[in-house]
C-alpha cells in the first residue's frame, strides 16, 4: 500500500525519493496505516531570512532552512548544507535518512538537517562568518544540546561550527560546546571527528571487500567528491593499500589507472579550493567517473548521480554511498537485478560521521576528552554492529542491503513513536 506524497511543502525529486524508499520499507515491514505517516514526514521545519552585510557595505537577504524530522528518541541530529540549489524538499529528504541512521546506528538521536541557499565560494570569509552567525542566530529557539544539534556538511567546515558554537554561547552566557558537532578541536570538538565520515565509509568497504575475497591492495577505487567525505575515504583506502584510479569535484575529475597521488591532491585542493587542473591524470568528467571498471565506485558529493541511464553501465563490485541518496529508486531497482554489484547503503555506509558526532556531544557533556585511538575503536565497534544488524536482517527477511537498513532504521523510529502515544 503506497501513500501518496502529500506534502505542498517538501514538493521535490529527493523528497519524493526519499517518500517512496520509505514506503518500499514500510511496505517490507506491514508497517501501519496508523504509525506510517507519523514516522515519515518530518515533525516541523524551520525557515528563516538571513540579512547579511556584504564587504562592500551592501545588504543581500539570503533564506536558511531546518528540518526536525524526530525528537522521538532525543534531540535531533544532522548537518547543515550551504549550498545554491538547497531547497526545503531537499533538506526534509536528508533529515529523513539522519532518522534512520541514527536509530540503525543505535544513537539516542531523531534525525533533522539544515541548509541555506548560497554558494559559499562566492562569499569571502567575513561574509561568510556573518551569514553563519546569523543564521544560528535565527534558529536559537529551535537548537541546543538537548533539542537539535548540528553538524557540518556540504559547503561547511569546522571554522563554521566553530562560529555557529561561539554566537550560539554568547546567547546562553557560558560556552556550550555541546549544541553543535564538528567543531575545532580548541572548541571542543572531538580527535578523529574530522576524518569519522571517510574513515567509517572506508573501514566498511574493506568489510564487504573482504567478504568478496578481495585483499585491499588488489583494489581500484573511483570517488565522486573530492571534500570531507571523499577526500578523507581516499586517504583512508590509500592506507589500506587500495588504489585510488579517480577522483572528481565539482570543477570535473581526474584519472589514473596507475593510481593517484590522493596526499599530493589533498595538498593541491588545500591550496587552489579545488581540482581544476590538478595535474595527477587524465582529465575526465563526472559522468565518466561513474563509469570506469573498478572494484569500489564511492560517489561521495550530492544526490541522485547514479540514475536509470547509468545503473546499467555500472562496472564497479561494490558500491559505497559516502553521499546521502546518491542513488535514484528507479537505479536501485536496475541495481536490483545485478547481483554482481554489492551496495553499501548511504544511511549505513556514512554513519561514521554521525557516530563519532555523538562521541564528540558526550565528551562536551562530560567535559572529558578521549584520545583518536579510543573513538576510532569506539567508532568501529559502533559500526561491526550497525553492519552485523543489516546483514542479519538482509539474510532473515530476504531483502535487498539497503531495504536491510531502512527497515531497522525505520522499525525503530516507529517503535519508539509508538511506545510514547501521539505527541512526538
Ligand atoms: P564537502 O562540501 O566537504 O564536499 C563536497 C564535494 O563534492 C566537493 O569536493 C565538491 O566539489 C564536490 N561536488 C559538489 N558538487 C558536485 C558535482 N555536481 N559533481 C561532482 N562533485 C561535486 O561535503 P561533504 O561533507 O564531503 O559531503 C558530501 C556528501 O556526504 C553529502 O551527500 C553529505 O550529505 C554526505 N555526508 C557528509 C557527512 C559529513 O560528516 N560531512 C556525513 C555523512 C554524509
Amino acid at each position: 500500500m503506497n501513500q501518496h506524497h502529500n506534502s505542498r511543502l517538501y514538493q521535490s525529486e529527493v523528497f519524493r525519493m526519499a517518500c517512496r524508499q520509505f514506503d518500499l520499507a514500510a511496505d517490507a515491514i506491514n508497517l501501519s496505516a496508523e504509525v506510517r505517516a507519523r514516522v515519515k514526514y518530518p515533525r516541523r521545519a524551520i525557515a528563516v531570512s538571513i540579512p547579511v552585510r556584504r564587504d562592500d557595505g551592501r545588504i543581500q537577504m539570503f533564506e536558511g532552512y531546518r528540518v526536525q524530522h524526530s525528537l522521538a528518541t532525543g534531540p535531533s541530529k544532522g548537518g547543515i548544507r550551504f549550498h545554491q540549489d538547497v531547497t526545503i524538499g531537499e533538506v526534509a529528504a536528508l533529515s529523513m535518512w539522519m532518522s534512520w541512521k541514527c536509530a540503525l546506528a543505535g544513537l539516542p538521536y531523531g534525525g533533522a538537517k539544515g541548509g541555506v541557499v548560497v554558494d559559499p565560494r562566492t562569499l569571502s570569509p567575513t561574509e561568510l562568518e556573518r551569514l553563519s552567525r546569523r543564521y544560528m542566530q535565527e534558529l536559537i529557539p529551535f537548537v541546543g544540546p538537548d533539542i537539535d544539534i548540528p553538524a557540518p556538511d556540504v559547503g561547511t567546515n569546522e571554522q563554521i561550527m566553530g562560529w555557529m558554537a561561539d554566537t550560539y554561547s554568547n546567547h546562553v552566557g557560558h560556552l556550550e560546546p555541546a549544541v553543535v558537532t564538528g567543531k575545532p578541536l580548541a572548541l571542543g570538538g572531538s580527535a578523529g571527528r574530522r576524518e569519522a565520515t571517510g574513515h567509517g565509509v572506508a573501514y566498511l568497504i574493506r568489510a564487504y571487500l573482504e567478504e568478496l575475497g578481495i585483499p585491499p591492495a588488489q583494489a581500484t577505487v573511483a570517488i565522486q567528491g573530492f571534500g570531507n567525505v571523499g577526500g578523507e575515504t581516499a586517504l583512508a583506502l590509500a592506507e589500506f593499500g587500495a588504489r585510488i584510479i579517480a577522483i572528481s569535484d565539482y570543477t570535473g575529475g581526474i584519472h589514473n589507472p596507475a593510481g593517484i597521488d590522493v596526499k599530493k591532491a589533498h595538498a593541491y585542493v588545500a591550496y587552489n579550493k579545488s581540482l581544476r587542473e590538478f595535474d595527477g591524470g587524465a582529465p575526465i568528467t563526472n559522468e565518466q567517473l561513474l563509469e570506469l571498471e573498478c572494484t569500489v565506485l564511492a560517489p561521495c558529493a550530492l544526490e541522485r548521480v547514479i540514475t536509470e541511464e547509468n545503473a546499467p553501465r555500472l562496472r564497479c563490485r561494490l558500491l559505497a554511498e559516502g553521499a546521502n541518496g546518491p542513488t535514484t529508486n528507479a537505479a536501485d531497482k536496475i541495481l536490483g537485478d545485478r547481483p554482481e554489484i554489492e551496495v553499501i547503503p548511504d544511511v549505513l555506509c556514512n554513519a561514521g560521521g554521525v557516530i563519532v558526532s555523538y562521541f564528540e556531544w558526550l565528551q562536551n557533556r562530560q567535559s572529558y576528552y578521549w584520545t583518536r585511538a579510543e573513538v576510532l575503536e569506539k567508532l568501529h565497534r559502533q559500526l561491526d554492529q550497525a553492519r552485523e544488524a543489516v546483514e542479519a536482517q538482509k539474510r532473515k527477511m530476504k531483502f535487498s542491503r539497503r531495504l536491510a537498513a531502512l527497515t531497522l532504521g525505520i522499525q525503530r523510529v516507529a517503535d519508539a513513536k509508538l511506545a510514547r502515544g501521539l505527541f512526538p
